[in-house]
């Protein structure tokens, strides 16, 4: 019985937390645009979407698989507006074909924006196909094979996500080390090629398929190695909120304080950020 009731607690939970995402998007979209337009030298990030990123970091601005949420409810985005917000974008970094981070109605929205699309190589004949991006604005990302540009370095590596081709990358920018391994679904760290100290890792949680309503997912301190292993100086916990999914595999803040609390368990000093969509990221 006890275990019922908590499933239907963490159900209402899942569905208080999607109100809140769907609710608030517009007015934390504008919130991120605004902060991330401005002409400032700070080094900072802000979410758009579950995974999807805004980053400045000196004076370069760049994305990691923009994405727009009502995309994933079934509403119709303004596609051009957003193309339009996102206009001083330089880079865009895209991680894999997932519908959740792919978005090849935003990306055509974008083409003829003068940006410099990093694509992981499993990725590219779909980008050929279903945007109408320049063919010699694009940087093929393949494993290991550093690409530079604006002050930025973004080494692409094959990332752990299991069941479908995608790719994580180290990115190195005024001065920092930022890990993205993107989505993961196998925390064994001997698949992880950058296990050098980092600044920031991003970490995408994700805890068990179908698991979310219960009380304590299987995987959440197999996240917590995984994180470590990287000898982050700070991780930011993201993934929540994605509105497409079902309740048991839709992440929330209880799952990232769970993550969190095993986190400070294991390393008392590391900060551990869960940002919401709009909140700024500092990077140092
Ligand atoms: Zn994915």
């Amino acid at each position: 019985m006890a275990e019922q009731a908590s499933v239907a607690l963490f159900r209402a939970e899942v569905e208080a937390a999607r109100t809140h995402a769907v609710g608030s998007h517009a007015e934390r979209w504008a919130r991120a645009i605004a902060a991330w337009r401005e002409d400032a030298q700070t080094n900072r990030a802000w979410l758009l979407f579950a995974t999807s990123l805004l980053c400045r970091t000196g004076g370069t601005r760049w994305a990691v698989d923009p994405f727009l949420l009502p995309e994933r409810i079934g509403q119709k985005p303004d596609y051009a507006a957003a193309a339009a917000d996102l206009t001083p974008l330089d880079v865009v970094f895209l991680t894999h074909g997932h519908a959740d981070h792919f978005s090849p109605q935003l990306l055509t929205a974008l083409a003829h924006h003068n940006i410099a699309w990093v694509v992981p190589d499993h990725l590219h004949e779909r980008l050929l196909s279903e945007t109408s991006i320049p063919p010699n604005r694009i940087r093929v990302a393949r494993a290991g094979e550093a690409l530079e540009f604006l002050g930025i370095r973004a080494t692409p590596f094959t990332g752990a996500h299991v069941s479908v081709p995608a790719t994580g990358y180290l990115i190195e920018a005024a001065g920092k080390r930022l890990l993205f391994p993107g989505d993961t679904r196998s925390y064994d760290t001997s698949l992880q090629p950058c296990l050098d100290a980092v600044d920031v890792l991003f970490a995408n949680l994700w805890l068990g398929r179908a698991t979310a309503l219960q009380e304590h997912p299987p995987l959440t301190d197999a996240l917590v190695r995984f994180c470590l292993a990287h000898q982050p100086a700070r991780i930011v916990l993201m993934h929540l909120h994605e509105v497409g999914r079902s309740p048991d595999d839709y992440w929330t803040p209880r799952h990232a304080q769970l993550v969190a609390d095993a986190i400070a368990r294991e390393a008392p000093r590391l900060p551990v950020t869960v940002p919401d969509t709009g909140d700024p990221i500092e990077l140092g």
